[in-house]
């Protein structure tokens, strides 16, 4: 069997959920038995998302093999269980990269290199490096909106390969907005046929088209959209607005998108067990207790940036029964003073990661103020070299110790640049792809850890190795690692050749870990991370002996 496409574009506006459409649509087929993979083609010009400021768009994710990529992988990995690396997204950055690599090589013999075909051609090397025998549909989200001038390349490609591959091999979706207005106490159908009608003088008639809607629509309505945009009647579905995200694929399992994608695909597919879906969005709906977390950070206000950390947490507070009252705190807004204030009425105190002094400060006084109340504390990358500076000045008694990062001379560099940072950036580069150098500053991707015995990090994964993907550029400074140990710190993780602190932990609190890891972006809702699920239980624990 070839591997069929399904191209999913969006209209009208942005922040739709096209993500997580996609990501619930190739989970209804997973969950039909077939083989499926996603991909995420992003027409900005950034060669990767890793230069880009969470504030304007959102958490960078970070795959097994380092790729910095569109925040839709955490989605894809979440819902599929699934490993994705650097094939599973590409920007016009990234294509463009490599088309001008190849001209300047001399590749194209002379030609004039044009955006039709040899961008296009490069796009469609992308999509179609996705196909293999053993894969049955790979889906391919196109960022952004139709209509956008920087998406014409990857509109242009997605409609060359329905010539190419045949109809039966690919399908286009494309989700748009059914706005209900108020005043007038009806849904409007007009930006939905005229975001089709530009799709369709790009040349794309789209298959089936996704209306996200606050209200169900009804048949005459659906009717209207297949009539004004060419469609089959069967083949206009509402994508409701959900309490919760993964409510997404159960919804559209009702409405039947996947039985339509797979008659109108031919699809050799059974009936879809969704039983571990429905029991996900039960436990979602019914949780036994509830618990309140606070999230220390920098970009509190800009919620995409936590997007994966927000989704380890829910994962964990399924995985003990528990909802998660999340509780994000601006990191500039806590002192000393006013820690006790801020931090009074929650269960467990997170510190994620970062990058830069900005809200530092804070971040120590919030972890001082949990390690002294035995609050369970979680540092997680930057959170955890935060620990480690907060342990050192406040336990060990070196009041300027600090990391590099914020002070190049100090006096007490507990975390650092390493010196033999050359050779191991030399190492990062070539698991890098080569376009996208700057990648070799940071450790990037996943790397070996040894978990030490007797030891809350040993309680949580009850095994003595572990994989766990990082993007950072400093680390723990193994010249104080005695000093911290002797003052209770305990190093529960460990590189294999020991030269790396992974997680740290205190001796004499009853859950205070830190990992220079980022744990969240392998959580997954059927399989929760076991760090967040025992920080959730300590939340619980603490919460219960109050
Ligand atoms: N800024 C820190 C470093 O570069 C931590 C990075 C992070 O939290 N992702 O090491």
């Amino acid at each position: 069997m070839t591997t069929k496409f399904i191209f999913v574009t969006g209209g009208v506006l942005s922040s739709l959920g096209k993500g997580l459409a996609a990501a619930s649509i190739a989970a209804l087929l997973k969950a039909r038995g077939l083989t499926v993979t996603i991909q995420k083609l992003d027409p900005y010009i950034n060669v990767d998302p890793g230069t880009m400021n969470p504030f304007q768009h959102g958490e960078v994710y970070v795959t097994d093999d380092g790729a910095e990529t569109d925040l839709d992988l955490g989605h894809y990995e979440r819902y599929l269980d699934i490993h994705l690396s650097q094939n599973n997204n590409y920007t016009s950055g990234r294509i463009y990269n490599s088309v001008i690599t190849k001209e300047r090589r001399g590749d194209y013999l002379g030609g004039t290199v044009q955006v039709i075909p040899h961008v296009t051609d490069e796009i469609k090397n992308a999509i179609l490096s996705l196909a293999h025998e053993d894969l049955d549909v790979a889906l391919v989200e196109i960022g952004g909106t139709v209509g956008d001038i920087e998406g014409l390349p990857f509109l242009e490609a997605i409609r060359q390969l329905r010539a190419d591959l045949g109809k039966e091999n690919v399908l286009y979706i494309h989700l748009t907005l059914v706005p209900y207005i108020k005043a007038a106490g009806e849904v409007k159908t007009k930006p939905t046929q005229h975001s089709v009608k530009e799709l369709r003088s790009l040349g794309i008639q789209p298959d089936i088209i996704l209306c996200r809607s606050e209200i169900d629509l009804d048949e005459d309505i659906k009717r209207k959209i297949a009539l004004f945009c060419n469609v089959d009647k069967d083949a206009v579905f509402t994508a409701i607005d959900v309490n919760h995200i993964y409510e997404l694929p159960l919804t559209l399992y009702n409405e039947g998108v996947d039985q339509k994608i797979a008659i109108l695909l031919r699809l050799a597919a059974k009936n879809p067990d969704l039983q571990r879906w429905q029991d996900l969005v039960h436990s979602l709906h019914h949780p036994q207790t509830q618990v309140s977390i606070a999230i220390v950070g920098k970009y509190v206000d800009f919620r995409e940036a936590y997007k994966s950390l927000h989704e380890a947490l829910t994962h964990g507070g399924v995985a003990n029964d528990a909802g998660i009252n999340f509780v994000y705190i601006n990191a500039e807004d806590i002192t000393a003073d006013n820690a006790q204030d801020k931090l009074a009425q929650v269960h467990g105190v997170l510190v994620p990661g970062g990058f830069g002094i900005r809200g530092v400060d804070g971040k120590i006084a919030a972890i001082t103020y949990a390690r002294v109340n035995k609050i369970p504390a979680f540092g997680i990358c930057l959170g955890m070299q935060c620990m480690v500076i907060e342990y050192a000045r406040n336990v060990l008694g070196l009041p300027k110790a600090n990391s590099e990062e914020f002070d190049l001379t100090t006096p007490d560099p507990v975390i650092y640049l390493m010196n033999e940072w050359f050779d191991f950036r030399a190492n990062c580069v070539q698991r890098r792809d080569a376009q996208s150098q700057k990648g070799g500053t940071m450790r990037l991707g996943a790397y070996p850890c040894v978990i030490q015995p007797d030891t809350k990090a040993f309680a949580a994964y009850q095994v003595h190795e572990i994989m766990e993907r990082h993007r950072h550029r400093y680390e723990f400074n193994m010249d104080y690692r005695d000093r911290l140990e002797e003052a209770g710190l305990v190093l529960s993780g460990l590189s294999p050749d020991k030269s790396l602190a992974e997680i740290v932990e205190a001796k004499d609190h009853p859950w205070f870990v830190g990992c220079q890891f980022h744990p969240e972006f392998t959580s997954k809702p059927m399989a929760p991370h076991p760090l967040f699920q025992d920080f959730i239980h300590a939340a619980i624990a603490f919460k219960s002996s109050r």
